[in-house]
């Protein structure tokens, strides 16, 4: 029987956007329902900075390349020979190959998270800088991780990240002019869940949040009962 219980994943901010340009995204899933099992490929990744801070705001992964490979339903081995192929392509074409961070793999049919192996190839791909990672699957699992080797290795395992869909002239605009005729809003309505004990205990006082649901959310946040007093 098939297995339907999914584990509950805690993705972790890493302060800056991180996203996969959706016909990226579309060729990786692609591959992925293509191969039997594993298989590998290299994303260009623009660095979105700050013209004020010079802080870099958003990592985007703009396209993947396909290099020649020996896959099986387990393994995943790019040929070193064809990555450096691909690297004298993009300097030919203008394109600065630094910008080759990302290493994405499909698990094929199996679960994805980072294997030793995944380790090793992180470490070599990355070349003591930094390297986005993505481990997807048939299933459509994905995690992305974050990689920086200078001054030291660090990592996030399981960072927040998203498809960049692209912009639709005026849909933003119809979308907004139908939802302000149809949708009636409260007063207060919680955009996130960044919001605090009072708002919590008001919700309570409503009839909005049960006391399970008060349980998970003050779970969530980390927070004691003690902070929503008088209960
Ligand atoms: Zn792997």
């Amino acid at each position: 029987m098939q297995n339907l219980q999914r584990i509950q994943r805690q993705p972790v901010d890493s302060g800056i956007k991180i996203q996969m340009e959706a016909t990226a995204m579309q060729k990786l899933w692609l591959w992925t329902d293509m191969a039997k099992g594993e298989v590998s490929c290299l994303g260009l990744v623009d660095e979105v900075v700050n013209a004020d801070s010079k802080r870099i705001t958003a990592l985007v992964v703009a396209d993947f390349f396909l290099v020649k490979q020996n896959c099986s339903y387990d393994e995943t081995d790019m040929d070193i020979a064809d990555v450096a192929r691909l690297i004298t392509e993009l300097e030919s074409k203008g394109v600065d190959s630094r910008k080759l961070r990302c290493w994405a793999h499909s698990h094929g049919g199996m679960q994805v998270f980072w294997s030793g192996q995944d380790e090793t190839c992180i470490a070599g791909l990355a070349n003591g800088e930094w390297l986005l990672s993505l481990v997807v699957n048939k299933r459509r699992d994905a995690i992305m991780r974050l990689d920086q080797y200078h001054p030291s290795h660090m990592y996030l395992a399981d960072v927040v990240w998203e498809t960049k869909f692209p912009l639709v002239d005026g849909l933003a605009e119809s979308c907004m002019s139908e939802f302000k005729s149809k949708v009636q809003e409260a007063a207060f309505v919680p955009r996130n869940r960044d919001y605090g004990p009072a708002s919590l205990r008001d919700a309570k006082e409503r009839g909005a949040l049960t006391m399970d649901e008060l349980n998970d959310e003050l779970d969530w946040l980390g927070l004691d009962r003690d902070e929503l007093e008088p209960f």
